[in-house]
């Protein structure tokens, strides 16, 4: 597995430069704070740190695909649905009920193709 530039102790934005002459935030620990990603905390507190926020950020992106998919199924079951009421309705369209339903369609199709793939 490739490090990456944070993860490895020999990249520049870990070097000792980077050292703010103050201890680590961290409850407990005394290693020297500074990093190019924060000043706040050693380095392998600063390691710990970015791979918590990276799990989070993917966690919340799987979770958003999978609702968005549930979604855009749901949306074209109601298409679907829709549609054949709509067509049911064939001697009726100028009804006002009518209109308005083909509008809801029009819209509920075109978000759906924006959103599908
Ligand atoms: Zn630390």
């Amino acid at each position: 597995m490739k490090l990456e530039r944070f993860e490895d102790p020999a990249d520049s934005g870990n070097s000792p430069k980077w050292h703010t002459g103050k201890p680590c935030i961290e409850k407990g620990c005394a290693e020297p704070a500074g990093t190019a990603w924060s000043h706040l905390w050693c380095f392998k507190h600063n390691v710990e740190r970015i791979r918590r926020i990276d799990a989070g950020f993917k966690a919340l992106a799987a979770t958003e695909g999978e609702q968005g998919g549930t979604l855009l199924a749901a949306a074209k079951k109601a298409l679907d649905a829709l549609t054949f009421i709509y067509a049911a309705n064939k001697d009726d369209h100028d009804s006002a009920d009518d209109v308005a339903l083909a509008s809801v369609l029009a819209e509920l199709r075109d978000a759906i193709a924006k959103a599908g793939p």
